[in-house]
Protein backbone atom coordinates (compact mmCIF):
# COMPACT_ATOMS: atom_id res chain seq x y z
CA UNK A 1 0.00 0.00 0.00
CA UNK A 2 2.08 2.73 -1.21
CA UNK A 3 -0.80 5.96 -1.67
CA UNK A 4 -0.22 7.45 1.31
CA UNK A 5 0.73 10.89 1.69
CA UNK A 6 3.55 12.25 3.49
CA UNK A 7 3.13 15.34 6.18
CA UNK A 8 6.36 16.19 7.48
CA UNK A 9 10.01 14.64 8.55
CA UNK A 10 10.79 16.39 11.54
CA UNK A 11 13.56 14.92 13.34
CA UNK A 12 16.57 13.51 11.76
CA UNK A 13 19.06 11.63 14.47
CA UNK A 14 22.77 12.88 13.93
CA UNK A 15 23.59 9.31 16.59
CA UNK A 16 22.68 6.57 14.89
CA UNK A 17 24.00 4.04 17.01
CA UNK A 18 23.65 0.96 14.88
CA UNK A 19 19.91 0.85 15.37
CA UNK A 20 18.18 0.54 11.58
CA UNK A 21 15.56 2.27 10.12
CA UNK A 22 11.84 1.96 10.49
CA UNK A 23 9.81 1.20 7.23
CA UNK A 24 5.87 1.57 7.09
CA UNK A 25 3.82 1.33 4.30
CA UNK A 26 7.38 1.86 2.09
CA UNK A 27 8.86 4.58 3.19
CA UNK A 28 11.63 5.43 6.19
CA UNK A 29 11.59 6.33 9.22
CA UNK A 30 15.79 7.13 10.44
CA UNK A 31 16.46 6.28 13.65
CA UNK A 32 15.55 8.67 16.44
CA UNK A 33 12.79 10.34 14.07
CA UNK A 34 9.59 10.88 14.20
CA UNK A 35 7.21 11.13 11.13
CA UNK A 36 3.22 11.74 10.81
CA UNK A 37 1.46 10.21 8.02
CA UNK A 38 -1.98 10.53 6.74
CA UNK A 39 -3.13 7.20 5.42
CA UNK A 40 -6.18 7.36 2.98
CA UNK A 41 -9.09 4.44 3.51
CA UNK A 42 -11.23 4.42 0.86
CA UNK A 43 -14.55 1.84 0.76
CA UNK A 44 -17.20 1.77 -2.52
CA UNK A 45 -19.35 4.16 -0.82
CA UNK A 46 -17.34 6.42 1.58
CA UNK A 47 -13.67 7.51 2.15
CA UNK A 48 -11.86 9.00 5.40
CA UNK A 49 -7.79 9.02 6.55
CA UNK A 50 -5.67 7.89 9.68
CA UNK A 51 -3.54 10.17 11.01
CA UNK A 52 -0.43 8.28 12.16
CA UNK A 53 2.78 9.07 13.98
CA UNK A 54 5.49 6.63 14.05
CA UNK A 55 8.43 7.01 16.80
CA UNK A 56 11.74 5.35 16.04
CA UNK A 57 14.52 4.84 18.56
CA UNK A 58 18.41 5.73 18.47
CA UNK A 59 18.40 1.93 19.68
CA UNK A 60 16.26 -1.76 19.54
CA UNK A 61 13.50 -2.80 21.43
CA UNK A 62 9.57 -3.38 21.07
CA UNK A 63 7.46 -2.28 18.62
CA UNK A 64 4.32 -0.69 20.43
CA UNK A 65 1.49 -0.64 19.14
CA UNK A 66 -0.94 2.43 20.21
CA UNK A 67 -4.88 3.45 19.22
CA UNK A 68 -6.72 6.23 20.26
CA UNK A 69 -10.05 7.34 18.80
CA UNK A 70 -11.54 3.80 18.03
CA UNK A 71 -14.59 5.65 19.45
CA UNK A 72 -14.33 9.20 17.89
CA UNK A 73 -16.09 10.51 20.71
CA UNK A 74 -13.59 9.31 23.48
CA UNK A 75 -11.95 12.57 23.36
CA UNK A 76 -9.52 12.06 26.60
CA UNK A 77 -7.21 9.36 24.62
CA UNK A 78 -7.38 11.34 22.13
CA UNK A 79 -6.21 14.67 23.82
CA UNK A 80 -3.73 11.66 25.35
CA UNK A 81 -2.32 10.93 22.29
CA UNK A 82 -1.68 14.94 20.76
CA UNK A 83 0.67 14.84 23.61
CA UNK A 84 2.60 12.04 23.50
CA UNK A 85 3.80 13.72 20.03
CA UNK A 86 5.83 15.79 21.88
CA UNK A 87 6.07 13.24 25.20
CA UNK A 88 7.89 10.92 23.63
CA UNK A 89 11.20 11.22 22.14
CA UNK A 90 12.59 9.52 19.95
CA UNK A 91 15.88 10.04 20.34
CA UNK A 92 15.47 9.30 23.80
CA UNK A 93 13.54 5.56 23.28
CA UNK A 94 14.17 1.94 22.55
CA UNK A 95 12.37 0.77 20.05
CA UNK A 96 9.41 2.13 18.34
CA UNK A 97 6.41 3.26 18.93
CA UNK A 98 3.40 3.33 16.43
CA UNK A 99 0.26 6.08 17.13
CA UNK A 100 -2.73 6.07 15.77
CA UNK A 101 -3.66 9.47 16.54
CA UNK A 102 -7.64 9.15 15.74
CA UNK A 103 -8.74 5.61 14.22
CA UNK A 104 -12.05 6.95 13.80
CA UNK A 105 -12.24 10.31 12.10
CA UNK A 106 -15.81 9.92 10.77
CA UNK A 107 -17.09 9.30 14.28
CA UNK A 108 -14.68 11.89 15.97
CA UNK A 109 -15.58 14.90 12.96
CA UNK A 110 -19.11 13.63 12.64
CA UNK A 111 -19.38 13.99 17.25
CA UNK A 112 -20.72 10.69 17.17
CA UNK A 113 -20.60 8.22 19.86
CA UNK A 114 -19.90 4.30 19.02
CA UNK A 115 -19.98 4.56 15.47
CA UNK A 116 -19.05 5.73 12.36
CA UNK A 117 -21.87 7.42 11.20
CA UNK A 118 -20.58 6.95 7.73
CA UNK A 119 -21.21 3.41 7.49
CA UNK A 120 -22.83 2.71 11.26
CA UNK A 121 -20.80 0.31 12.41
CA UNK A 122 -18.87 0.40 15.68
CA UNK A 123 -15.00 -0.04 14.93
CA UNK A 124 -14.44 -2.01 18.32
CA UNK A 125 -17.20 -4.54 17.05
CA UNK A 126 -15.88 -5.35 13.41
CA UNK A 127 -11.81 -6.49 13.96
CA UNK A 128 -10.00 -8.00 11.94
CA UNK A 129 -12.32 -6.31 9.15
CA UNK A 130 -12.23 -6.95 5.85
CA UNK A 131 -10.22 -5.28 2.65
CA UNK A 132 -13.12 -4.98 0.80
CA UNK A 133 -15.51 -4.29 3.34
CA UNK A 134 -17.44 -0.86 4.65
CA UNK A 135 -15.62 1.85 5.55
CA UNK A 136 -15.32 0.74 9.64
CA UNK A 137 -14.44 -2.67 8.27
CA UNK A 138 -11.85 -1.50 5.96
CA UNK A 139 -10.19 0.63 8.59
CA UNK A 140 -10.13 -1.94 11.09
CA UNK A 141 -8.31 -4.30 8.50
CA UNK A 142 -5.71 -1.22 8.00
CA UNK A 143 -4.79 -1.31 11.72
CA UNK A 144 -4.99 -4.96 12.10
CA UNK A 145 -2.44 -5.64 9.32
CA UNK A 146 0.10 -2.39 9.46
CA UNK A 147 -0.13 -1.51 13.03
CA UNK A 148 -1.18 -4.50 15.02
CA UNK A 149 0.52 -6.69 12.56
CA UNK A 150 3.85 -4.44 12.59
CA UNK A 151 3.72 -4.43 16.42
CA UNK A 152 4.87 -6.42 19.77
CA UNK A 153 3.21 -5.08 22.47
CA UNK A 154 -0.63 -2.84 21.74
CA UNK A 155 -2.52 -0.56 23.96
CA UNK A 156 -5.99 0.45 22.44
CA UNK A 157 -7.18 3.94 24.49
CA UNK A 158 -10.35 4.60 25.18
CA UNK A 159 -12.67 5.97 27.33
CA UNK A 160 -16.77 6.51 28.78
CA UNK A 161 -18.22 7.28 25.51
CA UNK A 162 -20.69 10.76 25.28
CA UNK A 163 -23.14 9.08 27.58
CA UNK A 164 -21.07 7.43 29.96
CA UNK A 165 -19.65 8.33 33.35
CA UNK A 166 -16.78 5.99 34.02
CA UNK A 167 -14.03 5.83 36.48
CA UNK A 168 -10.14 5.13 35.16
CA UNK A 169 -9.17 1.59 35.03
CA UNK A 170 -6.93 -0.97 32.60
CA UNK A 171 -7.33 -3.90 30.99
CA UNK A 172 -5.22 -6.76 29.75
CA UNK A 173 -5.93 -9.50 28.05
CA UNK A 174 -5.81 -13.02 29.62
CA UNK A 175 -5.88 -16.70 28.50
CA UNK A 176 -4.52 -19.52 30.32
CA UNK A 177 -2.83 -20.94 27.36
CA UNK A 178 -0.92 -17.95 26.63
CA UNK A 179 0.84 -17.70 30.07
CA UNK A 180 3.66 -15.54 28.95
CA UNK A 181 1.82 -13.31 26.78
CA UNK A 182 -0.44 -12.66 29.13
CA UNK A 183 1.79 -12.12 32.14
CA UNK A 184 3.62 -9.21 29.90
CA UNK A 185 0.06 -7.63 29.26
CA UNK A 186 -0.53 -8.14 32.86
CA UNK A 187 2.60 -6.06 33.78
CA UNK A 188 2.00 -3.60 30.90
CA UNK A 189 -1.41 -2.85 32.74
CA UNK A 190 0.01 -2.64 36.41
CA UNK A 191 2.61 -0.29 35.40
CA UNK A 192 0.69 2.19 34.30
CA UNK A 193 -0.55 2.91 37.93
CA UNK A 194 -4.57 2.82 37.88
CA UNK A 195 -5.73 2.04 41.29
CA UNK A 196 -8.33 -0.29 38.77
CA UNK A 197 -7.17 -3.03 36.40
CA UNK A 198 -9.44 -5.57 34.74
CA UNK A 199 -8.45 -9.41 33.49
CA UNK A 200 -9.99 -9.77 30.20
CA UNK A 201 -9.94 -13.50 30.54
CA UNK A 202 -10.64 -15.07 27.31
CA UNK A 203 -10.55 -18.98 27.94
CA UNK A 204 -13.88 -19.81 27.62
CA UNK A 205 -14.14 -17.48 24.54
CA UNK A 206 -12.65 -19.77 22.18
CA UNK A 207 -12.28 -16.57 19.91
CA UNK A 208 -8.66 -17.68 19.39
CA UNK A 209 -10.07 -20.18 17.20
CA UNK A 210 -8.91 -19.56 13.45
CA UNK A 211 -12.56 -18.40 12.13
CA UNK A 212 -13.68 -16.95 15.45
CA UNK A 213 -13.71 -12.72 14.57
CA UNK A 214 -12.21 -11.06 17.71
CA UNK A 215 -14.14 -8.02 17.14
CA UNK A 216 -12.17 -5.73 19.43
CA UNK A 217 -8.92 -4.26 18.68
CA UNK A 218 -6.72 -4.79 20.97
CA UNK A 219 -8.39 -8.64 21.12
CA UNK A 220 -7.11 -8.53 17.51
CA UNK A 221 -3.84 -7.97 19.06
CA UNK A 222 -4.01 -10.16 21.89
CA UNK A 223 -5.19 -12.98 19.10
CA UNK A 224 -2.33 -12.26 16.97
CA UNK A 225 0.17 -13.19 20.27
CA UNK A 226 1.02 -9.72 21.40
CA UNK A 227 0.51 -8.41 25.30
CA UNK A 228 -2.13 -6.40 24.76
CA UNK A 229 -4.30 -3.86 27.24
CA UNK A 230 -6.83 -1.04 27.24
CA UNK A 231 -7.12 2.50 28.83
CA UNK A 232 -10.81 3.33 29.93
CA UNK A 233 -10.01 7.07 30.97
CA UNK A 234 -12.21 10.05 30.38
CA UNK A 235 -16.30 10.54 30.31
CA UNK A 236 -18.76 11.72 28.72
CA UNK A 237 -17.19 13.70 26.59
CA UNK A 238 -15.66 16.21 28.21
CA UNK A 239 -11.98 17.75 28.87
CA UNK A 240 -10.66 16.92 31.89
CA UNK A 241 -7.07 18.02 31.72
CA UNK A 242 -5.91 15.62 34.39
CA UNK A 243 -7.34 12.63 33.28
CA UNK A 244 -5.68 13.54 29.33
CA UNK A 245 -2.67 14.10 32.01
CA UNK A 246 -2.95 10.09 33.50
CA UNK A 247 -3.45 8.51 30.34
CA UNK A 248 -0.34 10.12 28.98
CA UNK A 249 1.65 9.50 32.30
CA UNK A 250 0.21 5.94 31.87
CA UNK A 251 1.70 5.29 28.56
CA UNK A 252 5.58 7.12 29.45
CA UNK A 253 5.25 4.29 32.47
CA UNK A 254 4.89 1.45 29.86
CA UNK A 255 7.42 2.89 28.26
CA UNK A 256 9.66 2.54 31.02
CA UNK A 257 8.06 -0.89 31.87
CA UNK A 258 8.51 -1.96 28.83
CA UNK A 259 12.54 -0.64 28.50
CA UNK A 260 11.90 1.51 26.05
CA UNK A 261 12.55 4.92 27.78
CA UNK A 262 14.75 5.19 30.54
CA UNK A 263 13.28 5.50 34.46
CA UNK A 264 12.33 4.01 37.26
CA UNK A 265 8.44 3.04 38.36
CA UNK A 266 8.39 3.58 41.62
CA UNK A 267 5.92 0.24 43.75
CA UNK A 268 2.73 1.04 42.19
CA UNK A 269 -0.25 1.85 44.38
CA UNK A 270 -2.61 -1.01 45.87
CA UNK A 271 -4.16 -2.14 42.81
CA UNK A 272 -7.35 -3.44 42.99
CA UNK A 273 -8.22 -6.37 40.10
CA UNK A 274 -11.69 -7.18 38.80
CA UNK A 275 -11.84 -10.65 37.08
CA UNK A 276 -15.71 -10.46 36.88
CA UNK A 277 -17.75 -7.45 36.43
CA UNK A 278 -21.31 -7.27 35.94
CA UNK A 279 -24.70 -5.18 34.41
CA UNK A 280 -27.84 -4.22 34.59
CA UNK A 281 -29.53 -3.31 30.81
CA UNK A 282 -32.60 -1.02 30.31
CA UNK A 283 -35.83 -3.49 29.94
CA UNK A 284 -37.14 -0.28 28.43
CA UNK A 285 -36.59 3.00 26.33
CA UNK A 286 -36.76 6.33 28.59
CA UNK A 287 -35.09 8.32 31.11
CA UNK A 288 -32.26 7.11 33.21
CA UNK A 289 -31.90 9.06 36.42
CA UNK A 290 -28.27 7.54 37.94
CA UNK A 291 -28.47 7.53 41.75
CA UNK A 292 -24.46 6.41 42.18
CA UNK A 293 -21.09 8.16 40.29
CA UNK A 294 -18.47 6.24 38.74
CA UNK A 295 -16.10 4.98 41.47
CA UNK A 296 -18.51 4.81 44.01
CA UNK A 297 -18.52 1.51 46.12
CA UNK A 298 -21.93 -0.54 46.26
CA UNK A 299 -22.87 -3.50 47.77
CA UNK A 300 -25.58 -6.20 46.44
CA UNK A 301 -29.17 -5.08 46.19
CA UNK A 302 -28.13 -1.47 46.54
CA UNK A 303 -30.72 1.62 44.81
CA UNK A 304 -28.33 2.16 42.41
CA UNK A 305 -30.76 4.27 39.95
CA UNK A 306 -34.22 4.05 37.84
CA UNK A 307 -35.75 3.85 34.34
CA UNK A 308 -39.03 6.62 33.80
CA UNK A 309 -41.10 6.77 30.95
CA UNK A 310 -41.87 10.15 28.96
CA UNK A 311 -44.38 11.34 31.91
CA UNK A 312 -42.18 10.90 35.04
CA UNK A 313 -43.49 7.04 36.09
CA UNK A 314 -41.31 4.73 37.05
CA UNK A 315 -40.96 1.85 35.12
CA UNK A 316 -37.66 0.14 35.94
CA UNK A 317 -35.76 0.00 39.58
CA UNK A 318 -32.16 -0.62 39.38
CA UNK A 319 -30.18 -2.30 41.99
CA UNK A 320 -26.58 -3.35 42.11
CA UNK A 321 -26.42 -7.25 40.94
CA UNK A 322 -23.28 -7.83 42.97
CA UNK A 323 -21.13 -5.74 45.32
CA UNK A 324 -18.02 -3.86 43.53
CA UNK A 325 -17.14 -0.68 42.42
CA UNK A 326 -19.07 1.11 39.93
CA UNK A 327 -16.72 1.30 36.62
CA UNK A 328 -19.35 2.83 34.95
CA UNK A 329 -22.97 4.36 35.05
CA UNK A 330 -25.14 6.19 32.17
CA UNK A 331 -24.44 9.60 33.01
CA UNK A 332 -27.06 11.47 30.65
CA UNK A 333 -30.86 11.13 30.74
CA UNK A 334 -31.45 9.25 27.03
CA UNK A 335 -31.71 5.45 27.94
CA UNK A 336 -32.79 2.65 24.78
CA UNK A 337 -34.19 -0.47 25.65
CA UNK A 338 -31.24 -3.09 25.91
CA UNK A 339 -28.14 -0.29 26.80
CA UNK A 340 -26.03 -1.09 30.31
CA UNK A 341 -27.30 1.09 32.85
CA UNK A 342 -24.62 0.45 34.95
CA UNK A 343 -21.23 -2.01 35.19
CA UNK A 344 -19.47 -3.08 38.50
CA UNK A 345 -16.32 -4.51 38.89
CA UNK A 346 -16.34 -7.69 41.14
CA UNK A 347 -13.33 -8.38 43.29
CA UNK A 348 -14.29 -11.30 44.99
CA UNK A 349 -17.60 -13.26 45.45
ZN1 LIG B 1 -14.40 3.14 23.50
Amino acid sequence: MKNFILLSLLLISPVLMGQSSFTFLGDVVAPGSKRHWTIPISSTQDSTVIPITIFHGTKSGPVLGITAGVHGYEYAPIMAGQKLIERINPQELSGTVILVQIANLGSFLGRSPYVNPMDDKNLNRVFPGSADGTITERIAHFISEEVIGRSTHFIDMHSGDAPEDLVAYVGYYQNDNMPEVSKIGKSMAMAAGYDYIIEFRTTDKDYLKEGNLSLYCSAEAFKRGLPAMDFECGRLGIIEPHLIEKITYGVERILIELKMAEGELDASPSQLFFPERAYVSSDFEGIFYPLKKSGDYVSKGMHVGYVTDFFGKHIQEVYAPETGVVLFILGTPPVNRGESLIGIGISSR
